[in-house]
């Protein structure tokens, strides 16, 4: 049977470190369903002294050079880089993912993170203001102190060094609580950036659900929380963060479309969707989900998709031959074959797929669904499956409204031969994070995140360096100070 063995289940203060007081937690291998790693929760006690650590590590890290802060990310990046094999195998273990997938998505793009943010961090500038009679203000960028990152199980090595490496790379000190269901990504790079040089306590790991990653939150010393999750988990996460003045930036969920017009690559279209619909099987907040396609186009769309997905390799997913993998979990595929059976109840047609697919673990079919309608529950809800929706359209404006009439703003796409109304097209959909001709492809440079319920504040880009941060001005006075009386 496959081991995952992490040497303990949290990494506090740079060490790895165990309490089996707390409750069990088993990490099942979702191709399988195997256990492949058995972990405790963290006590009341271990969560306080990963905030304890934390907190005393902080004012230090702040005050180390800004570019040797730098150094320790990209230094942690390098190993990342050369262990990325093993990380990968990890990552698969953890998540059920392709191997073929995890060795190019998972850890190298966490490293891609910690690289980019470790080269802001010497950049990182506050503003200055000449006043009359040789005044002056300036406003640096400080740290905000104790941050709290909450991890989802679909990239958790991904979504731990998005969250790091700005909060790290601004000085910092954060405590990281990934899904309950993927816990060995975080812990790994915790290990990796303790041997990269980072003192102790400045990145902590502590295990557990809903319950710890609330306790890390209405704590009092955490000044900043950021979640990546469902738009229900947000909500109560805001909230709590409200409560306590903490700021927050959240991650959430979404049911993105896709456009594709008449005149559109049919190859490029197809691809794009599958990227945007079939990859991690669907499990990517920004997929998407809604694929409109231009009624002329739609016959031929959807025969190439169906043709294309019968090239799916389902599989063991640590055979690099196997490029589609199961869901995370059971709880999963029994929500998402849900979503499947209002499909076909609400009257959409099958074009391929439908069902869970006749092997061991939590695999499902890629599936297709045409006929389908706005209101449909699976044009509306998020199922992060392996399920796409084909909706007809005739005309730019009826497809413009038809994207945006949904509470969700997380991404968007549009496929065109036509650049200019590529550009016009993705100008007017409400979503965060938007491609023309592509789909989900997010380098560390581009700010990802979402609009209206899809949550709001920005990971990657320097925008997401200034998010860890405050503004904190000062006033200079150089000559004598006037008072009435
Ligand atoms: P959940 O919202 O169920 O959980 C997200 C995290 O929040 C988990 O670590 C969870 O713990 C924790 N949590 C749950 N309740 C609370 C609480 N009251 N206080 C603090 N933390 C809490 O999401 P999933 O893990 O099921 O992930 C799927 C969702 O994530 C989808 O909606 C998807 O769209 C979204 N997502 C968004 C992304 C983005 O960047 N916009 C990227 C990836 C996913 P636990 O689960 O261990 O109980």
């Amino acid at each position: 049977m496959l081991r995952a063995q992490p040497t303990a289940s949290h990494h506090i203060a740079g060490a790895y470190i165990d309490d089996s007081e707390g409750a069990p937690m088993a990490c099942l291998y979702p191709a399988t369903g195997d256990k492949v790693a058995e972990l405790h929760e963290a006590t009341p006690a271990l969560i306080e002294r990963a905030l304890a650590a934390a907190q005393a590590a902080q004012p230090e890290w702040a005050a180390t050079a800004p570019a040797e802060r730098g150094r320790i990310l990209a230094r942690a990046a390098a190993i990342m880089r050369e262990r990325n094999h093993d990380l990968s195998v990890l990552e698969t273990l953890d998540t059920g993912k392709p191997l073929q997938e995890t060795l190019v998505a998972d850890a190298a793009s966490g490293a891609d993170a910690l690289e980019y943010f470790g080269g802001l961090a010497a950049g990182l500038q506050g503003q200055m203001l000449r006043l009359a009679g040789g005044d002056f203000c300036y406003a640096e960028r400080v740290p905000l102190g104790v941050c709290v990152g909450i991890g989802a199980w679909n990239y958790p090595t991904q979504i731990a060094c998005w969250k790091a490496a700005p909060c790290l790379a601004a000085g910092n000190a954060m405590v990281f609580k990934p899904s309950e269901v993927t816990p060995l990504g975080a812990l790994t790079l915790a290990e990796i950036l303790t041997e990269a040089g980072l003192p102790p306590g400045v990145f902590n790991v502590v295990q557990g659900a809903g319950a710890v990653g609330a306790a890390l939150v209405n704590d009092a010393r955490t000044a900043k929380v950021s979640l990546t999750g469902s738009v229900a988990t947000g909500h109560k996460v805001y909230a709590a963060a409200a409560a306590g003045m903490k700021q927050a930036t959240m991650e959430l969920g979404g049911k993105s479309p896709l456009v594709v017009f008449a005149d559109a690559d049919l190859e490029d279209a197809v691809s794009g969707a599958i990227l945007g619909n079939f990859y991690s099987s669907g499990q990517i907040c920004s997929n998407g989900t809604r694929v409109f396609v231009e009624r002329p186009l739609r016959g031929a769309f959807v025969a190439r998709m169906v043709e294309r997905l019968a090239g799916v390799v389902m599989g063991d997913p640590l055979d690099e031959a196997t490029n589609f993998g199961p869901l995370v979990s059971e709880r999963q595929l029994e929500s998402v074959m849900g979503f499947i059976r209002k499909g076909e109840a609400e009257g959409a047609t099958l074009a391929c797929g439908g069902h869970r697919a006749n092997r061991p673990g939590w695999f499902v079919e890629p599936t297709v669904f045409t006929d389908v309608t706005d209101e449909m529950t699976i044009a509306r809800e998020e199922i992060f499956g392996p399920v796409l929706s084909v909706l007809d359209f005739d005309s730019e404006e009826e497809v413009i409204a038809r994207a945006n009439a949904t509470p969700y703003g997380l991404a968007a796409g549009v496929f065109t031969a036509d650049l200019a109304r590529g550009h016009r097209v993705i100008g007017r959909i409400q979503a965060g994070t938007g491609w023309i001709n592509t789909y989900n492809l997010t380098p560390a440079g581009m700010p990802f995140g979402g609009m209206k319920l899809s949550g709001f504040g920005r990971e990657n880009a320097a925008v997401a360096l200034e998010s860890y941060t405050q503004l904190k001005s000062t006033y200079v006075a150089t000559g004598p100070v006037e008072a009435p009386f």
